[in-house]
């Protein structure tokens, strides 16, 4: 072997053109390290579908004839860090070259760099074949302003890729947006289409892990594992969501429900960011289904915007401020996060719905993520770094590079509002007309304070109260502003004291 190629937990692309023709002088390397596993305390699906992926991957290309050398957990050899490994390898075969995949993560970036630029050998860093904008085309895009509108980038990207344009350049349906179409509740109807995605038995190589000592948070699930193990059935997936669940997407987009977790949302972020698919034929098929009049225009841009505007803005966001960006605490919160951030168990229903969906499924929602679980951690001022690390273990989907913009910026404001124009803030009455998590529900949505009252409405006036001198000035708060200066002393005074006792003891909520 001259050259050994690393293929990383999240590059599982069978179409990357390393994988063109076979080389007998090339070695691909999987493994299995507690490096990976251990760096936050992670979902136990989320484990399983990276390692069933890369056995999977390894097996199919040793079966096409390509050279694979495969480091699982258990193996005595295998000392459990990403360059330990390598060195060894490289130690034992003789090679002269070592090849990676840019790694979305700065963390590994930075590490297999400096790693490799001490290393001596041959090779280089390749692109992973994947994102549709370069890690700095945000930066560039956005060089000298303070402000890094979605909106902006995703324009530049439907105008760069020829996504959803009339031939004169302009806009399908004239308008770039929808985004006011796409806000109705779910009421039952149309029904939450059936689950299509596949079943593995994954209960051997849960044991493995669990005898490795690896710790996990969570239902593994390892005996009806739904998450998918191949670009094959990947592919299944995005069609069953296509030809099902599209057509309704952007009405429902923002709603909840304790009765439907999935809803009409595709479930396509796991095998998006492992790169079993790519988001130019996520984009292209959703595209073609409204050319052929089967998903209506709002919903197919509502679609679209997520993934050639949110994710891939997000990506560079993440890039144009790494390191540093992991730091941001803006509004200085500092307190833990709930016990039940990890039993799901408050008497909030909503929140009870959203944590539940969590650790069961390993999934839940961005309205979910956002507006009921980001939104309860910044209205009590819980520390976004705990909260960060929360995010990255607990999602399937969950990568720094999108994870942590999203819950830094986008949820908990603590960029100081470089990605969000305001903090996404919202009191019970916004869960309430969303959702029907408050039917049901200990806590009074329409009372602000005494015991009974939801916890989210005193909590929203006093966050805004605290942050008065950040935020009074923004024009798309005023009316809150307005509002509270309407109150008078009285019951801004019990706001703050039934506030203060909240965050005093937030585990027994
Ligand atoms: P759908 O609703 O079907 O959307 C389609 C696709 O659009 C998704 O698969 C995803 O690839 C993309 N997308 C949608 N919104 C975003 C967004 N804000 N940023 C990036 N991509 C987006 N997404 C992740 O992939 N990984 C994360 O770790 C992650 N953490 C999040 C943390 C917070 C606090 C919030 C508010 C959002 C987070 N998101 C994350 C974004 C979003 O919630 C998930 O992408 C989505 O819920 C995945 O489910 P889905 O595939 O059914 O998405």
């Amino acid at each position: 072997m001259n050259i050994i190629r690393l293929v990383l937990g999240d590059q599982l692309n069978p179409l990357h053109p390393w994988f063109d023709r076979i080389d007998p002088g090339v070695l691909y390397v999987f493994m299995e390290i507690r490096q990976e596993t251990d760096y936050v305390l992670h979902h136990a699906q989320k484990i399983l579908a990276i390692f069933a992926g890369m056995r999977e991957m390894a097996c199919r290309l040793r079966e096409t004839g390509h050279g694979v050398h495969y480091i699982a957990i258990d193996d005595v050899s295998n000392c459990q860090s990403l360059t330990g490994n390598l060195e060894t390898l490289i130690a034992e075969t003789g090679a002269k070259s070592f090849e990676w995949q840019a790694p979305d993560e700065y963390r590994l970036d930075y590490q297999i760099d400096q790693w490799f630029k001490e290393s001596g050998l041959a090779g280089g860093k390749t692109s992973s074949a994947h994102f549709l904008a370069n890690r700095f085309e945000a930066r560039n895009l956005f060089a000298g302003k303070k402000k890094w509108r979605m909106e902006n980038f995703y324009r530049h990207m439907r105008r760069k890729h020829g996504v959803m344009l009339e031939p004169d350049g302009s806009p399908v349906g004239g308008q770039w947006n929808f985004d006011a179409e796409n806000r109705k509740p779910w009421r039952g109807q149309p029904p939450e289409p059936d689950d299509r995605r596949p079943y593995h038995d994954h209960t051997l190589l849960w044991q493995t892990i669990c005898d490795s000592g690896v710790q996990s948070l969570g239902e593994d699930a390892s005996a009806d594992f739904r998450w998918p193990l191949h670009r094959d059935e990947a592919l299944d997936m995005l069609e069953a969501f296509i030809r099902d669940a599209l057509p309704h997407f952007g009405d429902y987009q923002d709603a909840m429900s304790a009765s439907a977790p999935r809803l009409f949302h595709s479930l396509l972020s796991f095998a998006l960011n492992v790169k079993m698919l790519n988001p130019r034929e996520v984009i292209a098929a959703a595209e073609n289904a409204w050319r052929i009049g089967h998903a209506p225009l709002a919903a197919v841009e509502g679609f679209i915007r997520q993934i050639l505007g949110w994710r891939e803005y997000i990506r560079g966001v993440y890039w144009a401020h790494m390191p540093g960006y992991e730091t941001a605490n803006a509004l200085e919160h500092q307190l833990p996060l709930p016990d039940w951030f990890w039993t799901g168990k408050t008497n909030m229903r909503c929140l009870a719905e959203s944590i539940g969906n969590s650790l069961e499924y390993a999934h839940a929602h961005h309205i979910q993520r956002l507006m009921v679980i980001g939104n309860f951690a910044l209205l009590a001022g819980l520390d976004p770094h705990a909260l960060h690390r929360w995010y990255l273990g607990i999602y399937i989907d969950a990568f720094e590079w999108v994870e942590l913009p999203n819950t830094l910026g986008m949820s908990q404001f603590a960029d100081g509002g470089l990605l969000a124009s305001k903090p996404y803030a919202a009191s019970a009455a916004y869960i309430h007309r969303m959702s029907d998590y408050c039917r049901g529900c200990t806590y009074k949505r329409d009372r602000r304070t005494g015991p009974e009252a939801c916890p989210y409405n005193a909590l929203y006036w006093d966050f805004h109260l605290q942050h008065a001198d950040r935020l009074s000035a923004n024009p798309r708060i005023g009316m809150v502003y307005r509002n509270l200066a309407a109150m008078d002393a009285s019951e801004i005074e019990n706001i703050r004291s039934h506030a203060a006792n909240l965050r005093a003891d937030l585990d027994v909520l």
